[in-house]
């Protein structure tokens, strides 16, 4: 567990430390505490990872379709002129 603060039943904001440079100085800043991630974490990350290179893989393909359908819609209109 990383250090964090818990609420007493009074509402006071307590400081709970569970590295030495935090216990020391009381200071949250301080915390070196590493993250300790479960597996259901990672997953997590990777999926919300894979989705955005998704969304952003969506996001160029509607932008070359935007773009080539101009060419079309051009392509047509210069046929009817001729
Ligand atoms: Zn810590």
């Amino acid at each position: 567990m990383k250090c964090h603060y818990t609420y007493l039943d009074n509402g006071k904001k307590v400081l709970i430390p569970e590295c030495w440079p935090v216990a020391i100085s009381f200071d949250m800043s301080q915390c070196i505490c590493r993250d300790e991630k479960t597996f259901a974490d990672f997953e997590r990350e990777r999926y919300n990872e894979t989705v955005k290179v998704l969304r952003e893989e969506i996001k160029a393909l509607e932008h070359e379709n935007a773009y080539l359908n101009r060419i079309i819609k051009n392509l047509r209109k210069k046929n009817k002129d001729k």
